[in-house]
């Protein structure tokens, strides 16, 4: 019999159970509210979060208690792609994660956990659709994939963005770059169903003006990342000029910062954009 480790479906089964007692009879708490200019927000949902899947701190069931906490309706457990030389998730793990996930769902109806992937967007890649996993994969084992680029993918122009990032690089050379990153963006969202692509113009430099005409037309969200800086306060303005919808993200790596929405909403009202196009955030 496999040794229970700390990612153990029974442990996680017993600790959903915990959680079912405790929200029992309706006193799952009311969305958190964060108070902006004497205006009220809340987050609905937040889908993309971290576990010891890939490089999160945290297992499935603890991202589900914060986000219990604050009163969210659902999450994605959004680990990171398997194409990660060094945290990605491994494929074998997929099977684990899935029972994580229904374990959690079965007892706690009223909450809902999705099984998603932040997926490594690649120049092409051996799948064919810029993607590190297959377009079987994306149909078989999640319930809907989020993608976006991070360094320590082979075959991505990692070390050409890496450099260029610490060390600057020439306009020529800049230029050049930047196309080759903004053409993998937009291969892999004409390639694949992607829910939500994270943190639009992060680690090189894209033309965010051509990838939001790309989601656009893929209809995918654009992602104001809590964790990273992008979208920034400028891009969000770029890319409000065209008919995309934006959804604000925690990519929590670990369970406290699950449904944290705060200083992207501010890069969101600063930037002027109508709250109403951010998905998964109410006025209340
Ligand atoms: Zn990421
Ligand atoms: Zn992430």
């Amino acid at each position: 019999m496999e040794k229970c480790d700390s990612r153990c479906i029974s442990n996680q089964s017993d600790e959903a159970m915990e959680l079912a007692r405790l929200y029992k009879d309706n006193k799952k708490p009311n969305h958190r509210i964060v108070q902006i200019n004497n205006k009220n927000y809340t987050m609905r949902w937040d889908h993309h979060t971290h576990t010891i899947y890939s490089h999160g701190k945290g297992k499935v069931i603890d991202n589900v208690r914060e986000a219990l906490s604050k009163g969210l309706d659902s999450i994605a457990i959004s680990d990171h792609g398997p194409g990660h030389l060094t945290y990605g998730m491994k494929r074998k793990d997929f099977i684990k994660l899935r029972q994580d996930v229904e374990a959690v769902n079965t007892i706690l109806p009223d909450f809902k956990v999705f099984m998603s992937v932040e997926a490594n967007i690649v120049n092409g890649g051996k799948f064919n659709n810029y993607l590190d996993i297959s377009k079987e994969e994306i149909e078989k084992e999640f319930d809907f994939i989020i993608a976006g680029y991070h360094y320590g993918i082979p075959n991505a122009h990692c070390i050409a963005n890496w450099t260029s990032d610490r060390f600057g690089i020439g306009t020529a050379n800049k230029r050049r770059l930047m196309i080759q990153n903004t053409d993998m963006v937009i291969g892999a969202l004409y390639s694949n169903p992607i829910k939500i692509l994270t943190h639009p113009g992060d680690k090189g430099p894209f033309d965010i003006q051509e990838i939001a005409k790309a989601c656009e037309n893929c209809n995918t969200l654009m992602e104001i990342n809590g964790k990273h800086a992008h979208l920034t306060t400028d891009e969000i303005k770029i890319c409000s000029k065209y008919d995309v919808n934006f959804v604000i993200s925690s990519d929590a790596h670990h369970p406290k910062y699950v449904g944290e929405f705060e200083h992207s909403l501010r890069r969101a009202l600063e930037a002027g954009l109508d709250v109403k196009r951010i998905v998964n955030i109410d006025v209340v």
